[in-house]
């Protein structure tokens, strides 16, 4: 429930109604605007009707939230969120390119192709060091290694980090080396890793699962927030369909939908998208022309002898050539690369 205050009152009148919106057993939420303070009460229905919150003369409205999420869902926040990951925002004026290899493989593999990509307009730089692969046969990720590295390319770079944390045991050491955690489309619904990664208040790029509707992704979000951290960026990556000329089926329509909905970030992946190198670069100006926040780009200096991914990746030449060719579609979307 979204209560609307009157413009007259004050900080105080908000604590007092957030104090009772307590007492009721509801959780409070608190959004000062410019002209007005609004209120949240998130919870019971029933215990909400009881409360009457209409009846109290410092109050303007109070409206239902009529999604079942609730703190990403516009109704709560009108205006778009912007996440800091190190010193690049997410979200704002900018359209931003998150760009690296599908895994860390080594410190040569991974240092040259993150100069290339920063040297192009790449701003955050990413990279799996642990790998959820479909075969338990193939090359799982370097683990901390990797970590380690990514860290050392950021240091020399400056370019902050994204990586993927598959596990709760493994949230402490990517926190430790990585500035923005990755959920995976496979653990998008790992209800316990969603509540470990909203504890530790770091960034968190969530990938919609490949069979989950976006009802459900912003449900994932929403038990990232609900943990008490507020830095969520969503993306869209692709789904599973009849479809098998292409890896995945990237759900455009998800990213226009998202944005509506919700006021957080949203990334689109055109390279787990696709799973096709020639389609990343007319993918991520479709994500642009759409509205997405940023894109999410696999890149790697010689992909035949990539340890996952080789298929998708941009050669350094083809990346250089994405951003010359995505720049007049960011522009036109009214956004900055
Ligand atoms: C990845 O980013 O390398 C990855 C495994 O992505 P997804 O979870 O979207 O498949
Ligand atoms: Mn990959």
């Amino acid at each position: 429930m979204i209560i609307v205050l009157k413009p007259q009152a004050t900080e105080q009148d908000a604590k007092a109604l957030l104090n009772q919106i307590e007492q009721c057993g509801l959780k409070p939420l608190y959004m000062p605007g410019v002209e007005r303070i609004v209120l949240g009460a998130l919870g019971d229905e029933r215990v909400l009707q009881q409360c009457h919150f209409e009846a109290n003369p410092l109050v303007e409205e109070v409206k239902p939230i009529l999604t079942k999420y609730k703190r990403v869902s516009r109704d709560v926040q009108p205006h778009d969120s912007v996440v800091h990951i190190g010193n690049v925002p997410v979200g704002g004026q900018h359209f931003v390119v998150m760009a690296g290899p599908c895994s860390v493989e080594s410190e040569q593999q991974l240092l040259s192709v993150a100069e290339r990509v920063k040297t192009h307009g790449a701003r955050v730089l990413r990279g799996g060091a642990f790998k959820p692969r479909t075969s338990p046969y193939d090359f799982q990720g370097m683990g901390i290694e990797g970590l380690k590295l990514l860290k050392q390319a950021s240091d020399l770079t400056g370019m902050p980090t994204v990586s993927e944390v598959m596990e709760i045991s493994q949230v402490d050491a990517v926190c430790e080396y990585i500035d923005c955690l990755q959920i995976g489309a496979r653990n998008m619904q790992n209800y316990g890793l969603l509540k470990a990664v909203g504890e530790t208040g770091k960034p968190v790029l969530l990938k919609r699962g490949l069979s989950a509707t976006i009802e459900e992704c912003l449900l994932a979000a929403e038990y990232i927030v609900d943990a008490g951290n507020p830095n969520v960026i969503l993306c869209e990556r692709g789904i599973r369909t009849y479809e098998t000329a292409t890896r995945n089926t990237l759900d455009l329509n998800a990213v226009a939908l998202m944005k509506q909905r919700s006021h957080l970030p949203v990334l689109v992946d055109p390279s787990h998208g696709t799973g096709v190198r020639e389609l990343v670069t007319p993918l991520s100006r479709a994500a642009a022309a759409v509205g997405a926040d940023g894109i999410i780009v696999e890149s790697h200096l010689n992909p035949s002898e990539a340890l996952s991914d080789g298929h998708q990746a941009l050669t350094g030449d083809m990346f250089a050539q994405l951003m010359q060719e995505l720049t007049p579609f960011v522009q036109a979307a009214g956004r900055e690369l």
